[in-house]
């Protein structure tokens, strides 16, 4: 296999079948399910679904590729393993802790986004009010660059991940941020990233735990 297939092409293509076949899923949920009683408000914007559509293609293609694509040497710098078989347990352990690292960058670098350059930057991402699964990589290039992605990517790149669990990585990250956006009051996650679009200044974790560090942090120090 190539670099360019390895370090590209595949990544690339498990986040964007994962990305898009879950948006494809919540869309057809979307369109078919009684809004009223399964989404946290059943108003949904199609005006902006629809340029979310196109917009996040334009990110993934215009972005996500070339800089996979310049991110080649590094990976091969970094000396990581590739195949399954180079693998063994502390990668099980590398992975979990890529999910705790990948929680905490997204959650500052989120969270000094509400603060700085925000009506230029992060306020695209909150053009959405009542989010959708689409939702999920709308979002000025810049905040896709300093945001989306170190927090898919620096994870692995910090823990020396095996190839093979990286690319597992991107998908539960991927999932993760489309289910966070979807906008259904039966998934816990979407309802917590819900008072995130609706009320700004609050849940700026995927989860709760970021967040509840976060408040602890700030309660016992000066920081604000
Ligand atoms: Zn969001
Ligand atoms: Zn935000």
């Amino acid at each position: 296999m190539t670099e360019l297939q390895t370090f590209v092409i595949n990544p690339f293509y498990c986040s964007f079948f994962v990305y898009w076949g879950l948006s494809f899923i919540f869309f057809l949920a979307d369109i078919s399910l009684d809004n009223k009683k399964y989404r946290i408000e059943p108003d949904i914007n199609w005006k902006l679904y629809k340029k979310s559509l196109y917009h996040v293609l334009y990110l993934q293609f215009c972005y996500s590729l070339p800089i996979m694509y310049m991110l080649i040497p590094f990976w091969k710098w970094r000396n990581i393993t590739i195949e399954y078989n180079q693998s063994n347990h502390t990668d099980i352990i590398k992975l979990i802790t890529s999910g705790l690292l990948g929680e905490s960058i997204f959650f500052y670098l989120h969270y000094w986004s509400h603060f700085i350059l925000y009506p230029q930057v992060h306020k695209v991402h909150h053009e959405w009010k009542h989010t959708c699964a689409i939702a999920a990589a709308y979002a000025h290039p810049i905040e896709y660059i300093c945001i989306s992605l170190p927090s898919f990517l620096f994870p692995p790149m910090i823990t020396g991940l095996n190839w093979y669990y990286s690319n597992i990585w991107f998908m539960i990250a991927t999932t993760s941020v489309v289910i966070d956006h979807s906008g259904y009051n039966i998934i816990n996650a979407s309802k917590i990233h819900w008072d995130h679009h609706k009320y700004s200044n609050v849940n700026y974790g995927t989860n709760t735990i970021g967040d509840v560090v976060h408040f602890f942090y700030k309660k016992y120090s000066n920081y604000n």
